[in-house]
């Protein structure tokens, strides 16, 4: 079922308003709920006039009172018009019918739409309280003798209405500062760019920059769009997108986002994406729809309140029929609109969104992209966190160190042997590898043939001789006998060293190991985690033993070790079947399966590929200590979540029963009602301020 953005409430599909925003479709509950979306601004307008109205109304109906109990107007009190009408109670009614039906207009008409919805939502029931306050205190007026007497009932009407718009409004205006700020970043996209048009620099409109595009961007300006440098050098302020304050030096190649701010030299940027595409877009699509998600907690709040709406109205019912038998109508119908308006569990319904709204927009400030708010519940549960070694814990980018060589081979031959065989392969260490190669051969021949095998190494021919070079399983699955190695091979993987092994025609022309170097947070971001007590593990091809070497260098207890690609998933799988939520951490693109498979996918360093991620949560930043916080993050909001369901829940539970027993004015119920919400959505908004614990924690890992 749909989920209405604003009020929070699951809306039949068929039934509900649908606008279409953007490329998406959005489901409403009420008019009132639409025009929040659509046009905020308007709306608290609206919103704002609706409560001075009532505020006016509520003047008005005091002074009347005033009056009356001076006695100035006792007069007019007991002068009777046409039956048993006074002159006060038309007043009252004169002053009272406005408020009720033009201020009170929006909320008489979401409980409209909701029972057409077949949804019970706060409105039903304010509108219930309202409109009969209002209806029964008219009959009143008009025929006292008929109603049974008995006064106040319109004041009450009012007063009802003042305190739940004032509630309203209020609490709009806080929920609005928070969605707000996620929008704001699309503003500070430029609206020119500079670009290259035969050879001339031409301003055109952002709108009209074209992919290949070439912009010149100077110094202290905006980047306009994204793009990979062509020409120039320069350090780029990515606070907006990344959260990360010190500027990241470019030079040609370098991918370069749209609206962070060129700091220091002239760029020559290459546009590779524009407007929806663009990194800053795709971000804010996805915070607005993981703030419009849910988390699984709202459904067991939904079942909550469907049980609890039925229950309400029959505790009503029972003190109605209990009152009436005991001290007559007019006391009965107080009782009736205090129970139901002090049971509206209209808090109930903003209590995960609005924590939800707040935690994702919390995270995006920092880069940390929280997908849905399913994601924020199940971090809670988290135990463990596996890390892929190649390119997450790693840089990736790997170096020969070591060449051995065997039988008669040289080493500048073994490493032309290998590069030639590497040539056809886009792995790390083909990279690695052919950069050595580069270094005292200028020209690396092609292979006549070649075959990459997945997790094992790659295999070609070469002026007919076969070469292989990969790992043992290589070697094994080849028949190559490679007891002769073992002991070189023991050395340079205690090193945590990637050793590959050359084969020529079945028979062994040597080694060369390259080492990658861990990422500079690396360390801190694994004690953090321990110190979180959660437990870390680490996922890779490569072998146990390199694979224990680095793990050690980096506090890592766990190591899943000589896995296959595709069988990185069962790994996940097997962990998960030992009753332990996991996340993995991966850099998204090879390890896409495994993300997926994960209670926690976290794909980490996708500044501009934020689209392609299967991850729910993505890091933006290349910064290993963003897990920890993303963890932190996550758990900060699933308390807010907690504690609002119990403050959403705690004035329903003790405030109905004293209202059953005839103890409490229904305007209280009202005020307490409005009250119960505006604790809740400033609950949330708090969450926006734990800004310094959140940087502090920072600090803390930087040290
Ligand atoms: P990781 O999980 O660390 O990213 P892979 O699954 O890609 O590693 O590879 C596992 C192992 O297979 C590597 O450690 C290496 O020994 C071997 N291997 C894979 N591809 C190649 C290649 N192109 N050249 C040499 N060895 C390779
Ligand atoms: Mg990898």
């Amino acid at each position: 079922m749909p989920r209405d953005p604003v009020c929070g409430m699951d809306v039949d599909k068929d039934k509900a308003i649908k606008k279409k925003i953007g490329d998406r479709t959005y489901y409403f509950c009420s008019q009132s709920c639409a025009n929040v979306y659509e046009q905020p601004e308007q709306e608290l307008k609206a919103m704002k006039r609706r409560v001075a109205v009532t505020l006016m109304g509520v003047v008005a109906v005091a002074g009347l009172r005033v009056l009356a109990l001076f006695g100035l107007v006792a007069v007019l009190m007991t002068t009777t018009l046409i039956g048993g009408l006074s002159i006060y109670s038309l007043a009252l009614f004169i002053v009272s019918t406005p408020v009720v039906w033009i201020a009170g207009w929006s909320i008489i008409h979401g409980a409209y739409s909701s029972l057409r919805n077949r949804a019970i939502n706060m409105d039903v029931l304010i509108t219930a309280g309202v409109v009969a306050g209002w209806a029964f205190g008219a009959v009143n007026a008009f025929l006292p003798n008929l109603a049974g007497g008995g006064e106040g009932y319109l004041e009450i009407a009012v007063g009802i209405l003042a305190f739940v718009l004032l509630g309203k409004y209020i609490e709009e205006s806080i929920r609005r500062r928070s969605a707000a700020s996620i929008r704001k970043l699309l503003e500070l996209q430029p609206t020119i760019a500079r670009v290259l048009k035969d050879g001339k620099e031409v301003e055109v409109p952002i709108d009209e920059v074209q992919v290949n595009d070439v912009m010149i961007v100077k110094p202290g300006e905006k980047i306009p769009t994204d793009g990979v440098v062509i020409a120039g050098y320069s350090s780029v302020d990515e606070k907006i997108i990344t959260g990360e304050s010190i500027p990241v030096e470019k030079n040609v190649g370098s991918e370069v986002i749209g609206a962070t701010v060129n700091k220091a030299g002239l760029l020559r940027v290459k546009a590779t994406k524009v407007g929806e595409e663009t990194a800053l877009a795709q971000i804010v699509h996805l915070v607005e729809e993981a703030q419009a998600s849910s988390a699984p907690v709202q459904k067991f709040a939904d079942r909550v309140v469907g049980k609890f709406v039925p229950i309400v109205f029959s505790v009503a019912a029972v003190s109605f029929a209990y009152w009436y038998i005991v001290s007559g109508f007019s006391t009965a119908f107080f009782v009736l609109l205090a129970v139901l308006l002090i049971a509206c569990p209209c808090a109930l319904g903003i209590a995960t969104p609005t924590a939800i709204l707040a935690g994702v927009g919390k995270g995006a400030e920092y880069g940390i992209l929280l997908r849905s708010g399913e994601y924020v519940e199940k971090a809670r549960k988290l135990k463990t966190v596996v890390f892929d070694k190649t390119g997450t814990l790693t840089k990736g980018e790997p170096s020969v160190t070591d060449i051995v060589v065997y039988n008669g081979y040289s080493e500048k031959d073994a490493l032309k042997l290998a590069a030639i065989a590497e040539k056809g392969s886009e792995h790390p260490l083909a990279e690695a590898i052919l950069k050595a190669a580069h270094q005292s051969e200028s020209n690396i021949p092609d292979a006549e043939s070649f075959e990459a095998v997945p997790g094992r190494g790659v295999r070609c021919t070469y002026e007919n001789r076969r070469i292989l070079l990969g790992n043992r399983r290589l070697m094994q699955d080849e028949k190559v006998p490679i007891e002769q190695l073992e002991k070189d091979l023991d050395r340079l993987e205690g090193q945590g060293k990637t050793v590959m092994i050359l084969a020529v025609d079945n028979q062994l022309a040597g080694v060369v190991a390259a080492m990658d170097t861990a990422k500079e947070n690396a360390v801190e971001a694994i004690s953090k985690l321990k110190s979180m007590g959660l437990e870390v593990a680490m996922l890779t091809g490569d072998n146990e033993r390199t694979a224990k070497a680095i793990a050690e260098q980096l506090g890592i207890d766990q190591v899943i070790a000589n896995v296959l690609p595709w069988e990185k998933v069962n790994a996940i799988k097997k962990l998960q079947s030992e009753g332990k939520t996991v996340a993995m951490v991966g850099d998204g693109i090879n390890d896409a399966p495994a993300l997926a498979q994960a209670d926690i996918g976290i794909a980490i360093g996708s500044g501009t590929d934020i689209a392609k991620e299967t991850g729910g949560i993505v890091l933006i930043k290349d910064d290993l200590r963003d897990v920890a916080l993303a963890v932190e993050l996550s758990k900060k909001t699933m308390t807010k979540i907690n504690s609002n369901l119990f403050w959403a829940f705690i004035y329903n539970i003790v405030m109905i029963p004293v209202a059953a027993m005839g103890l409490m004015n229904p305007i209280f119920a009202a005020g307490a009602m409005a009250i119960s919400s505006l604790t809740v959505v400033s609950n949330s908004a708090l969450l926006k301020l734990s800004t310094f614990k959140f940087e502090k924690f920072n600090d803390q890992t930087k040290k």
